[in-house]
């Protein structure tokens, strides 16, 4: 990847001030071959100084030809990335031709060859500073205009783009005019896509996919559309304005690195979103989230767009409350609240918790590259969070009153934080500005802990946030269980003087998760909750009791092994599948892989394989009478088929060497005994397991890859290559991942399989390794590649102080980029409370 500039906010503004961007017209293509498409930019633009010079962002491999009203440019003044031009005139037309490359980390136009019938497909992702390496543009999210884009293609191609398209002639696509949006949000999607078409209100609405995933697409295609359908529904009524844009396809592309794209009727997601094997009911929640997610983003992010990256936020955070609002108030999945307490928020808080948070709302991102670290839990789901205690304490209605009168301010223009500030306290009479200044400007997770009566307010910084939550007191039923006695409300003021609770066999701040905090019992409830945390009634409750037993582990106030016991008593009678796969995903993941001794680790290990069992025998044919006692409250039927899918998933992956013979008998006969049948997910997850412990090798590896050719039977195959106990293995994963050039999935599934607990001694020597070859490869590869290396890259599992040392020597390195050194940051500062941990467990 060559050097290119990155756009800082001075150089925007200058640029904004002088520039009226009008129409663009991109015309691309994509019949050059495999490396390199045409790219032809048009842009009539005015410029308020004539006379005056600025520069166009645009990273080409060839730059042809650059005309500026007439006059031929010399095209070699192309420097990092940017074009100079000077003596502009009140009006002109610029033009400009060139070859840019295909890309295959999922930047700028992504190429991607199936491997299951060797069709190829192309997509753009033109977000934050990509969009340059498909057209030209004035690449900034306040310059907006009106796209026209034209592609040509291979004939049996078809194409997807913003604006409604059609095909004039056979391989020549246009596509209508787009109202002004950034040129961020441009996308084209190309290749022998499979289609499904319908429509809703007046909407046309598409979703395609790779030929090979057809079926898939097909066999869901239904719920996809009702949940398009249910979202535009609930959008309409929460909106003023109608949606803005010609017509709304979802692509679900391959290779995608976010979950998806908002691109204004050309949304792109990741294609493991079209479920090839069976998936449980809280991860099509998830799906359907995402999907309504993106479509917020048609409202916040698309009509009305931040003015700067440093209210990224904005869009994210706002497109993320909407998005669990609406999936839990207007699709089957009412749970979905569930879903954001016991999995989402926890990506917030960990980001909050590191040395590398930043506050919701930075008050300055310099520039584009800093935007980019900025784009993490904090922007999404503490984000998210603070603005739902927001609508607690304004109200709904004065909270949706504010939004639609900046939509309709800002409508296809740019606004910033305190425009929508000034909406939201206009509409509510509120000091929204100073609560903002309380929980956007500030970083840190304040904690609740109840002591002799009171809750006492603190936070690590210093600055406390005000609070809008609920109390639960809980206490004993007859029959030995928990019911809610009352719940009560619990406004905490940001001076410290926090509240009294009250008391209770269990009493439960934030019972209801409205908040954003972590949360310390009494030790009275403490007790109540490790005798009788799975009788808890009411699913957000258990999601708020096993959140701050993790954020203790994390915080090394809880024992690793004391939460492996809650495990063991709690989860085998827990029916929330959001809550058993959170808690066995953070179990293994973290407390047994890395907080546990090593060796402890085998019996903690098997300790988790027999919780699992208990799940899946739970689950073997008819309900079970005598399940804890959850009082009146919660007597929904527990989701059997997805409880069982997650507890045979855990199964598998804590079989320790003992257990392969019985992995092998599975494998055998294609199915788990009582069901489920193996398909395709499983399968590669049984041979995983088995390569980890050396029962299956390359003839398995390759006879699995011949029965599931796909792209994901591929990272399958190179996951459990890197996972065989054989240090020729061993190497080849490693030369394969930092001195290749595999995309950014095989990267992936290259690390996951490459680092196993299981194997630390053949791994030590690597462990060193790593961190004198990070930096290197993360240069040469990109920020999407410095992320896949630093996160499952990582040997987090290594949890000692000589790891700890290690990775602080290469942050030492004034060299690393800054994705290579954000993700390190992140990694370190886990693995320093791995080390923690293990010290408490070892006392
Ligand atoms: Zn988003």
């Amino acid at each position: 990847m060559s050097e290119t500039s990155v756009l800082t906010r001075a150089e925007a503004v200058e640029r904004h001030r002088l520039l009226d961007v009008r129409t663009v017209h991109v015309d691309l293509d994509l019949t050059l071959g495999r490396e390199v498409f045409g790219s032809t930019t048009v842009i009539r633009f005015g410029c308020t100084t004539p006379g005056a010079g600025t520069y166009l962002d645009v990273k080409p491999s060839g730059l042809r030809r650059v005309v500026l009203n007439g006059r031929e440019l010399d095209a070699a003044a192309l420097r990092a990335g940017r074009f100079p031009l000077t003596g502009l005139a009140a009006d002109n037309e610029l033009t400009v031709e060139a070859d840019m490359a295909y890309s295959h980390t999922g930047e700028g136009m992504h190429r991607f060859t199936d491997p299951a019938d060797g069709e190829d497909y192309v997509y753009t992702q033109a977000f934050l500073d990509d969009g340059p390496r498909v057209f030209a543009s004035f690449d900034q999210p306040d310059l907006k205009a009106r796209y026209t884009v034209c592609v040509t293609a291979p004939q049996q191609w078809t194409v997807v783009g913003n604006g409604v398209g059609r095909q004039v002639s056979p391989g020549r696509w246009e596509f209508a005019p787009t109202p002004p949006i950034s040129s961020y949000l441009v996308a084209v999607v190309a290749g022998p896509l499979h289609s499904v078409r319908a429509e809703h209100d007046g909407i046309p609405l598409g979703l395609h996919c790779r030929r090979s995933l057809a079926a898939h697409l097909d066999a869901d295609a239904a719920e996809l559309l009702e949940i398009t359908r249910q979202g535009f529904d609930h959008y309409h009524r929460a909106f003023r304005h109608r949606f803005p844009f010609d017509s709304y396809d979802q692509c679900f592309v391959p290779e995608f690195n976010a979950g998806a794209m908002e691109n204004p009727g050309c949304v792109t997601l990741r294609d493991d979103y079209v479920f090839r094997s069976a998936v449980t009911d809280t991860e099509r929640e998830h799906r359907a989230m995402v999907v309504v997610h993106e479509m917020a983003h048609m409202w916040f992010g698309d009509l009305v767009t931040m003015t700067w990256w440093d209210d990224l936020w904005l869009n994210e955070s706002f497109a993320e409350y909407m998005a669990y609002r609406v999936t839990a108030a207007s699709t089957r999945f009412t749970g979905a609240w569930t879903g954001f307490a016991a999995n989402r928020k926890t990506w917030g808080y960990d980001a909050d918790q590191r040395p590398s948070t930043h506050p919701v709302a930075p008050t300055t991102v310099e520039d584009t590259a800093q935007a980019l670290q900025n784009f993490d839990g904090i922007s999404y789901a503490k984000g998210a969070a603070a603005l739902r205690q927001l609508v607690a304490w304004l109200g709904e209605e004065a909270f949706l009153a504010g939004v639609n009168d900046h939509v309709d301010a800002h409508a296809f223009g740019n606004a910033t934080l305190d425009d929508l500030l000034r909406a939201l306290a206009a509409a509510s009479g509120r000091d929204v500005h100073g609560w903002a200044d309380r929980w956007l400007r500030t970083t840190g997770v304040d904690t609740l802990r109840v002591t002799d009566g009171r809750i006492a307010h603190t936070s690590a910084d210093g600055v406390l946030r005000p609070h809008r939550l609920t109390v639960g007191h809980y206490r004993r039923t007859a029959g030995g269980g928990l019911e809610l006695a009352d719940r009560v409300p619990l406004d905490l003021p940001a001076d410290g003087s926090g509240a009294r609770p009250g008391t209770a066999e269990l009493t439960l701040p934030n019972d209801t998760d409205l908040g954003f905090v972590k949360v310390r019992l009494d030790p009275g409830s403490w007790r109540t909750v490790r005798s009788s945390l799975g009788a808890v009634p009411e699913d957000l409750a258990r999601a708020v009791l096993w959140g701050s037993a993790r954020d203790q582990v994390l915080d090394g106030e809880l024992a690793p092994g004391e939460y492996l016991e809650l495990v063991a008593a709690h989860l085998p009678g827990e029916s929330s599948v959001h809550l058993v796969d959170a808690v066995l995903s953070f179990a293994r993941g973290f407390v047994v892989d890395c907080a546990v001794p090593p060796a402890g680790r085998p019996a903690a290990l098997a300790g988790l394989a027999g919780v699992c069992r208990s799940l899946l025998r739970r689950t073997d044919g008819e309900p079970e009478r005598g399940e804890p006692d959850r009082g009146e409250q919660d007597r929904s039927e527990p989701d059997r088929t997805g409880l069982r899918l997650v507890a045979v998933r855990g199964l598998i992956g804590t079989a320790d060497d003992t257990r392969t013979a019985e992995l092998r008998d599975w494998l055998a006969a294609g199915t788990v005994p009582g069901g489920p049948e193996l398909d395709p997910d499983l399968r590669w997850l049984l041979l995983l397991r088995l390569c980890v412990h050396g029962a299956a090798g390359e003839p398995e590896i390759a006879a699995a890859l011949a029965a599931d050719p796909s792209s994901t039977g591929e990272e399958g195959a190179a996951r459990c290559r890197a996972a065989l106990p054989d240090p020729g293995a061993k190497e080849a994963a490693w030369q394969a991942l930092f001195h290749g050039e595999l995309s950014n999935y095989l990267a992936s599934a290259t690390a996951e399989g490459l680092w196993q607990p299981e194997q630390a001694d053949l791994l030590d020597e690597l462990t060193v390794r790593y961190f004198t070859e990070l930096g290197p490869a993360a240069a040469r590869r990109g920020p999407a590649l410095a992320r896949v290396l630093t996160a499952v890259g990582f040997p987090v599992f290594a949890a000692t102080e000589r790891t700890v040392r290690a990775a602080e020597a290469c942050l030492a390195d004034p060299d690393l980029t800054a994705a290579a050194r954000r993700g390190l940051v992140d990694r370190l500062d886990t693995l320093r409370r791995a080390v923690r941990a293990r010290a408490l467990a070892e006392g």
